[in-house]
């Protein structure tokens, strides 16, 4: 349970000055990312590429396009089907209900796509205005993000996200000033969590695929395409069949909804996790079977310790007194596991999480850093994550946390971190 909100006092991510730069600076390299991956060379020496005029960034069809997708989502998400599940206990000791749908909207969506393209829909469409779906995006978010500051000013104190209560106007619009906004039962942030940006992303990498099969007139992708497809593919049908461990993550019980997660999950999640798949399509390359299959072991090595890591501490969190596991206690009343995962390194989801995103750009051969921006900046994210997370769960379980810190000496890499 996270103490009752009161004023955030230590202040992330570069405090006042950090979050107003980031507010530009994010949207700025999303798309110098995509801008360079259109060029015929994208290597470092051709930074910055050339810009285009504002007119050619905006066009009013994919931004109602944007939107028609956005509101599917939302419908899907609405839809009485799945079960419903409550959350962690908030720190007024209620449970908000959460319903798990999720891989319904999945399916409902690959329907819907598999009936487009029977009826000869240009997936195309998607890749020739890629940039323009970015900025769409983009600004989606950010209306978004303020209609989120503005509604969360009037919402009580007990509401509001412990990490996002400093007073800061662009501080608390960045980190997210209201934990659960929600308008009746429709929570924004676990919406916005794993649906239309995760989803969407899928459906980039599917239309990448076509355009890279149609631009060279081919009639089977790439081995390089259908690697990056499927091994992306499988960690959004994994994050969706296991949507309830979404519900012990930070994002969801520690961190406001605001630009961070706005723009991180509608646009940051599908236009730059999808790079790969867009790199591929002006820059093919051919790898061969054993390196093909060498690069698939990675992928299993790092699903395998990602999601037994989240499953264990995601059945621990919810069944703490299961006899088979061995904890040290804590004066919250909530254990540390110190068996499987989380006894050989203190985050072992981020450790696995990191060796698939190396084996999502190495399909990409080594011609360009380009498409290994993905995993040098996933390393940043998640060893600041970590930081966080440390930071937290020292104020949280105190001498506890020590203690764990002593039996599990190893961050995130064993024996290096
Ligand atoms: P975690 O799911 O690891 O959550 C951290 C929390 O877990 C801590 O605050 C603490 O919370 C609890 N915890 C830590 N150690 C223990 C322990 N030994 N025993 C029991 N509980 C413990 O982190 P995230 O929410 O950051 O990540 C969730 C998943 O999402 C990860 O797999 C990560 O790799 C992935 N991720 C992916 C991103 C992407 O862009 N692809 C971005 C960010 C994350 P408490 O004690 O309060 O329960």
């Amino acid at each position: 349970m996270e103490k009752p909100s009161s004023k955030t006092k230590e202040l992330e991510f570069g405090g006042r000055f950090g979050t107003f730069m980031l507010i530009f600076l994010l949207p700025a390299t999303v798309l110098y990312l995509l801008l360079m991956c259109k060029q015929d060379d994208p290597s470092l020496m051709n930074f910055p590429p050339p810009l285009p005029t504002i007119e050619s960034l905006w066009e009013a069809k994919v931004f109602g396009v944007f939107l028609l997708w956005f509101f599917f989502q939302a419908l899907f998400y609405l839809l009485p089907i799945g079960k419903v599940v409550e959350g962690l206990p908030l720190s007024n000791g209620r449970k908000l209900q959460y319903r798990i749908n999720g891989f319904y909207a999945f399916v409902l969506t690959t329907a819907a796509i598999g009936t487009l393209l029977y009826f000869q829909f240009e997936l195309h469409y998607l890749y020739d205005h890629f940039i323009q779906f970015a900025v769409s995006a983009a600004a989606f978010s950010m209306v978004l993000s303020i209609y989120l500051y503005i509604r969360s000013l009037k919402a009580p104190e007990e509401d509001l996200a412990p990490g996002g209560n400093s007073g800061y106007l662009v501080y608390d619009f960045f980190t997210g000033h209201e934990l659960n906004p929600r308008i009746g039962s429709f929570d924004l942030k676990y919406f916005c969590e794993l649906r239309p940006g995760l989803i969407g992303w899928v459906v980039i990498n599917l239309a990448m695929l076509l355009a890279e099969m149609k631009i060279h007139n081919q009639s089977m992708p790439s081995l390089s395409m259908i690697l990056v497809n499927s091994f992306q593919l499988l960690y959004v049908v994994d994050a969706l069949w296991n949507e309830e461990a979404v519900l012990t993550t930070m994002d969801i019980i520690h961190d406001g909804f605001g630009f961070m997660l706005a723009f991180g999950d509608l646009v940051w999640v599908p236009f730059v996790y999808s790079l790969q798949a867009f790199y591929l399509v002006g820059h093919p390359i051919a790898i061969s079977w054993p390196v093909a299959a060498a690069i698939t072991i990675l992928n299993c090595i790092g699903y395998y310790i990602f999601r037994s890591a989240n499953s264990q501490k995601n059945n621990f969190r919810r069944n703490p007194a299961d006899p088979k596991l061995s904890f040290i206690p804590t004066a919250t009343g909530k254990g540390l596991l110190v068996t499987g995962w989380w006894g050989f390194v203190r985050h072992p989801n981020y450790l696995g999480d990191i060796i698939m995103a190396l084996a999502w750009s190495l399909p990409c051969g080594f011609n360009h850093i380009l498409p290994y921006f993905y995993v040098i900046y996933f390393i940043c994210l998640l060893v600041h994550r970590e930081a966080r997370d440390e930071h937290h769960c020292k104020k949280k379980y105190g001498l506890a946390w020590e203690r764990y810190c002593q039996r599990v000496p190893y961050r995130i890499f064993p024996y290096i971190y």
